[in-house]
C-alpha cells in the first residue's frame, strides 16, 4: 500500500500508530538526506544518509522509487519491501506524490491511499504547529501541498485524518479487508 498526502496532514502520526498497534503490518523505512527532527530515530523513522550515499543507492538500482521534496532527497529501499511481500506480509510505503506516481507505474497492484486533512486551515495549523521547519520551509511545503491536494483524484481511496486512531484503523481495514 502507498500512503501519501500533503506534508503536515498526519502521515507519520498514522504510521507511528500502526507501528505500535499493528506490528504485523510492515512499514517501509525510507532513506533521506534530510536532517533528523528531535525525537526521530535513525533506522526507525528514516535511515539518515548523506547525498553521496543517496546517489550511490540510485546508481546501484537499490531504490524502488525516489524524489526530491522541499530541498531534500527521499527514497524507498527496494529489498525490504520485496522481502515483506515475498513473506506475504502487508507493507506500507509512506511517500509523497512523485514517488506515489512512480509506484503506480511500477507496481500498479499496490493500493494507493491519500490521507487528506479535514480542511486547508487545519493542514496549515498542523504543519505550523509541529514547529519543526523554518517559516520559509513551511511556506514551501504548503505550496507543494496545494499541488498534492489537487492530485487526490489519482488515488484509489481517500481517508480523512480527523483522528489518528480512526484514520489508522480505516487504513488497516483497507489492508486486511
Ligand atoms: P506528516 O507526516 O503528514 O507530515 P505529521 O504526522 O508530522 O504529518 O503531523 C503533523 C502535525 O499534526 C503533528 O504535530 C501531529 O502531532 C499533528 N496531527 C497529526 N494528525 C492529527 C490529528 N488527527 N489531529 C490533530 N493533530 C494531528
Ligand atoms: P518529511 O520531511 O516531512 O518527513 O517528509 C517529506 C515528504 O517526503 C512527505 O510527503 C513524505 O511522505 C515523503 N517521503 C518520505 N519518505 C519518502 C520516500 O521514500 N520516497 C518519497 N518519494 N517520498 C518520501
Amino acid at each position: 500500500m502507498v500512503l501519501s498526502g500533503p506534508s503536515g496532514v498526519g502521515k507519520s502520526s498514522v504510521v507511528d500508530y500502526l507501528r505500535t498497534n499493528h506490528p504485523a503490518i510492515d512499514v517501509s523505512v525510507s532513506v533521506t538526506t534530510r536532517a533528523p527532527r528531535p525525537g526521530e530515530i535513525d533506522g526507525v523513522h528514516y535511515h539518515f544518509i548523506d547525498p553521496a550515499e543517496f546517489e550511490r543507492m540510485i546508481a546501484g538500482g537499490e531504490l524502488l522509487e525516489w524524489a526530491e521534496f522541499a530541498g531534500n532527497l527521499y527514497g524507498t529501499p527496494a529489498v525490504p519491501v520485496r522481502e515483506s511481500l515475498a513473506a506475504g506480509r502487508p507493507v506500507i510505503v509512506e511517500i509523497e506524490l512523485q514517488g506515489a506516481r512512480q509506484v503506480r507505474s511500477s507496481a500498479p497492484d499496490a493500493l494507493q491511499v491519500f490521507l487528506s486533512p479535514p480542511s486547508w486551515e487545519v493542514l496549515v495549523d498542523r504543519l505550523s504547529g509541529r514547529a519543526t521547519e523554518a517559516p520559509a520551509d513551511i511556506a514551501r511545503r504548503l505550496e507543494t501541498a496545494r499541488v498534492e491536494l489537487a492530485a487526490e483524484g489519482e488515488f484509489d481511496v481517500s481517508v480523512v485524518n480527523d483522528s489518528v486512531p480512526l484514520a489508522a484503523e480505516e487504513i488497516v481495514g483497507l489492508l486486511t479487508g
